[in-house]
This record gives C-alpha cells, structure tokens and sequence, in this order.
C-alpha cells in the first residue's frame, strides 16, 4: 500500500506485464511520477492506439496497422518471392527470421499451434485462409518453420497434407533448431544456415 490510491492502481496495472512483479512495478510506478510524466503520458497514447488499432493482416495474419490493412511484408511488392510461404507459430517468429536476413519470401502466422484439448483447431489456426491462399496457384513452395514439439510436429503435419492437396512442395527448417526449442529463441546465423539448408517435409 502506498500513500494514494490512484499509486496502488497504477503499481497494480503495471503487472500484468510479463517479467513484471511487486517489486519492479513499484520501481517503473514512483520512476513514472518523480521524473518521466511527459514521457509516461506518451507511453499511455502509444499503448492505447497500439492496442485499440493493431489488427490481423487478411493476408498473412501477422500484426498490422489497422484493420483491414496489410502488413509492411505483404505491401512490399518489390522485394518479395511470393511463391514461397513460410508458415511460423507467432510473429516473434516472422521477426526472428527477417533478421536472419536470408529470406525474401512472404508469411503466414498461426499464432499458435493444433491443440484440440484446448480448442485451438484448424480455423482458430485460420487454415481456411491459408488454404484459400493456396489455391490461388502462386504459392509454389511452403516452408514450415514451427516449433519442435509434439504440437508443432502434429500442426506440421496437417498443414503439409493442405499444401500437398494444392499441388505445393513442402520443406521444412527443422535442421539446427534445438529439439523443444522455437524459432524465435534460435540465434539469427542457426536460423540463417536452417532456411538455406532446409530439407523436403516427410
Ligand atoms: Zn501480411
């Protein structure tokens, strides 16, 4: 408890942050108040456009500007493949593997992956949109990027008999990503050296 209560609801807000408990709430809290108003009134206005506007690319499904918008990749007409999809778990993954610098093709993001225990199922993945996407004949390269675990290899597999329906080739990055591990949390030259070297999908 501190000395005012409008203090106990910020300290309170401030952890639903992940890493954030008591303690560094406090912290961020009284630094907010004593010297960084200006810029923690900045803060409020960026989190509430961020989170009142940021919506799903039609295309992709990754993070974009507004509703209805496409994302910078899916924009970028000049620069990139687009015969080759790279299918990946989370947009932290996209992110990961545009630093990597090595590939020029376009996304699609599950923000997840099959877990029918938990209700998460093909449409939640938004499979119907990739298999739309599919079908348009552009796409002559998938490319799975999803996490090395039981989840991820069933989702794999579901995804592949979609693209192969569709006449698409599948491969996979699996190479040099740790066993349990996930894309986003592989270094940028593994990731690199993973995409050059990946292997046809069985
Ligand atoms: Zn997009």
């Amino acid at each position: 408890m501190s000395s005012s209560k409008r203090l106990d609801d910020l300290i309170a807000a401030l952890q639903i942050m992940p890493g954030i408990g008591p303690v560094s709430a406090a912290r961020i809290a009284y630094a907010l108040l004593d010297y960084k108003r200006p810029e923690g009134l900045k803060l409020s206005e960026i989190l509430k456009s961020a989170l009142n506007e940021i919506a799903l690319c039609p295309e992709c499904r990754n993070y974009t500007d507004q509703e209805g918008q496409r994302c910078a990749i899916c924009e970028d007409f000049h620069r990139r493949d687009r015969g080759v999809l790279c299918v990946v778990e989370t947009p932290q993954d996209v992110d990961a593997i545009e630093n990597s610098g090595i590939f020029f093709g376009t996304y699609y993001v599950l923000h997840g992956h099959l877990s029918p225990l938990d209700g998460v199922g093909p449409s939640e993945l938004g499979l119907d949109i990739l298999a739309s996407r599919l079908s348009q004949g552009k796409v002559h390269e998938l490319i799975l990027a999803l996490s090395q675990s039981v989840e991820g290899d069933a989702t794999a597999q579901y995804i592949a008999a979609i693209a192969r329906k569709h006449g698409v080739k599948v491969t996979t990055v699996a190479t040099g990503v740790p066993v349990g591990g996930d894309i986003r949390s592989t270094d940028g030259s593994t990731l690199a050296l993973s995409i050059e070297n990946r292997r046809e999908f069985r």
